[in-house]
């Protein structure tokens, strides 16, 4: 029970953000309605509309995307993880993206194990959470490099960009009620991951330089 937050306590914490993202479907749901019935009374098709209804279901696909491993986090399944493992997985799912960039996408680690106790499909949502930010601030021919090493008690995971970096003034507002500097951003991302480390009684971190690059430091409990 250590570990792991109690159960009502992670109740309540999906609850919060379940009434944030229902705000944020919300609306583009009731713009694509209220273009459909546009739609119903013109005689023939019009392709703004129709631009506009892309647009606000692509809005919704984004939001889905960031929910993908979002699940309720069960203490069944708080077993010991391989971070190695987790973060190889992660750089898969991303290879086309950042190939479209020319990025390289690094993975340092000693040849230790690095495990701490968790659910899969939540760690996994924060590596690609992150992951994915650091590829989006990244320009091309550049690197991100994820590195896990072992601090006494604590596996630490570092996910190193060389992107833009992130002003003074808006590091206080990260993972909060879905900022976004993105044209086409959520917002999500950054909560989703501040409450599933919390979830994993784990701490984030985040060092940036604007025009160099930012770093997220995660640290974990190390599992036996
Ligand atoms: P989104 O990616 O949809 O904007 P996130 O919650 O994932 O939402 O991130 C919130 C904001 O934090 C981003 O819009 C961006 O301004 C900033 N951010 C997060 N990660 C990075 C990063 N690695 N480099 C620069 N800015 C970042
Ligand atoms: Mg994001």
């Amino acid at each position: 029970a250590e570990r792991s937050m109690m159960q009502s306590e992670k109740l309540s914490v999906i609850g919060e953000l379940s009434a944030g993202i229902l705000h944020e479907v919300r609306n583009p749901l009731t713009s694509i309605k209220g273009f459909l019935q546009l739609l119903q009374n013109e005689p023939v098709i019009n392709k703004e509309y129709i631009n506009i209804i892309m647009g606000e279901v692509e809005q919704i696909e984004r939001i889905a995307n960031e929910l993908l491993y979002f699940t309720k986090p069960n203490a069944e399944r708080f077993i010991t993880q391989d971070l190695l493992t987790i973060a190889k997985e992660t750089l898969f799912l991303f290879e086309t993206q950042a190939a479209k960039k020319n990025l390289k996408l690094e993975i340092q680690a000693d040849g230790c194990p690095h495990r701490i106790n968790g659910d899969k499909t939540q760690l996994k949502q924060v590596f690609v959470n992150l992951v994915k930010n650091a590829i989006e601030a990244t320009p091309e021919n550049r690197i991100v490099t994820v590195v896990l090493s072992t601090t006494g008690q604590q596996e630490q995971v570092l996910i190193k960009d060389t992107g833009h970096g992130i002003p003074k003034n808006i590091l206080g507002k990260l993972g909060k009620s879905f900022f976004t500097t993105k044209e086409s951003g959520t917002g999500l991302g950054l909560m989703i991951t501040y409450t599933i480390i919390r979830n994993h009684n784990g701490k984030i971190k985040v060092d940036s330089m604007e025009n160099e690059g930012t770093t997220f430091t995660l640290t974990f409990p190390r599992a036996e």
